[in-house]
């Protein structure tokens, strides 16, 4: 026999999953609807509305993808991708990494532009890797969140759009929780995800794109063999699962069956976009702004330092170093299994040198920021750092009752 689900009491402060909106939770459990009864698909139309706003466009094409954030990575890469065609990208962080690795898998020619990752690139280093390389593609990440650090895009993004490159880019670490400007900084496709801060459980990827690439998936579309013997195509996309020429004739009117939409998910994502917009965009970015200065305050007050260039630093990831000679895994372990507190540690030359704390949708909040403060302090004291105690959460008292 196996014993019912026993889940813990959590606060998770990392740059992902975040704790779901009760709302969010509360929707999934609702009864389930066939895939095109009329009632699901008006939700669906509405989620499509939703998922524009955060991303600040006014695309026509805006919908989920059933899988994870790196799903939509995928699509969009793939979506474009024939092989041999250039693709470039800037690497200061984690995951550029991965938009390679799924460049390179779908047999593009992939240059890497490579830094460290202190600081996000100079948009002119950038454009002259653009001239020497001359590429069809620029994927690049917004908010890396493997080291907190955030790119300005819309420089890149506009001479992109003059030399006629599709310009892809990942928002996953930054939708809903930081001002995106999607049509401005000329981004062709971005993708986002539901389990940051959207407070929504992982399971989904948010794309949207513009009539640039809608030309291309209109050249590359296939019906799918079942649906049509005739509609053969030898440009088509790579993957069935993931072709967006589909699963945008699945989302519009014309509706042609792709996969069985996991109406739960929906449900929950339309849940999550709708406390988002209720509580007003500019509202939630304040948020977010509010609870990193009270982060920050309370961490500088207890004496530890901030990993990174701090004019360019994400505000939905604080990453701090860990004090010299700590054991940073045990202090990990400790917040989490006497306090309940989640932090995450990093990747890469990063690991055991700096923990990541995260502060996204609905663990964006007060009491979360005080908790870890306190549990982290309480944590480096019995672990004998030499912190300054007593500080931290008065710091980041002060900076909520000055910074309304
Ligand atoms: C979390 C994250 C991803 C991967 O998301 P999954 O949902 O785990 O697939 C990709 N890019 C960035 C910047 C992220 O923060």
């Amino acid at each position: 026999m196996f014993n019912e689900l026993a889940i813990p009491q959590r606060t998770i402060m990392t740059p992902g999953p975040v704790e779901a909106h009760p709302a969010v939770l509360q929707a999934m459990t609702r009864r389930i609807l066939g895939q095109f009864d009329p009632a699901f698909l008006t939700i669906m139309d509405e989620v499509k509305e939703m998922i524009k706003q955060p991303f600040g466009t006014t695309n026509k094409e805006a919908f989920a993808i059933d899988g994870t954030s790196r799903s939509g990575l995928e699509a969009a890469l793939i979506a474009l991708i024939e092989p041999g065609d250039k693709v470039l990208i800037p690497a200061y962080g984690r995951f550029a990494y991965l938009l390679g690795e799924i460049c390179e898998r779908a047999r593009a020619e992939v240059r890497y532009l490579e830094k460290e990752w202190t600081a996000p690139f100079a948009p002119d280093a950038v454009i002259a890797e653009i001239d020497a390389f001359n590429p069809k593609i620029v994927a690049m990440v917004h908010g890396e969140t493997a080291n907190g650090q955030m790119q300005p895009l819309a420089e890149i993004g506009q001479y992109c759009r003059a030399n006629n490159i599709f310009f892809v880019v990942d928002m996953v670490a930054t939708y809903g929780g930081v001002p995106l400007a999607v049509d401005e900084w000329c981004v062709d496709i971005a993708i986002a995800g539901t389990q940051k801060c959207l407070s929504v459980p992982s399971g989904l990827a948010l794309v949207t794109y513009n009539d640039r690439v809608e030309d291309v998936l209109d050249a590359r579309y296939q019906k799918e063999l079942g649906l049509s013997k005739t509609d053969r195509n030898e440009r088509h996309i790579a993957s069935n699962y993931l072709d967006l020429s589909q699963l945008q004739r699945y989302w519009n009117q014309e509706r042609i069956n792709h996969h069985t939409e996991a109406t739960s998910m929906i449900y929950a994502l339309h849940e999550g976009l709708r406390v988002l917009l209720q509580e007003g965009l500019s509202e939630v970015y304040h948020r977010h702004a509010r609870n990193e200065g009270a982060l920050i305050a309370g961490l500088k007050a207890m004496g530890l330092n901030l990993y990174g260039a701090a004019d360019t630093k994400m505000p939905t990831v604080t990453p701090v170093f860990i004090p010299e000679g700590i054991d940073g895994e045990a202090v990990r372990n400790m917040l989490l299994d006497d306090f309940g507190v989640e932090i995450a540690s990093s990747f890469g030359d990063l690991k055991g040198k700096i923990w990541r704390i995260g502060n996204m949708g609905y663990s964006s909040r007060k009491e979360n920021i005080l908790h870890v403060l306190a549990a982290l302090e309480g944590a480096l004291l019995y672990h004998q750092a030499p912190i300054q105690s007593g500080q931290a959460v008065p710091a980041a008292l002060r900076f909520y009752q000055n910074n309304i």
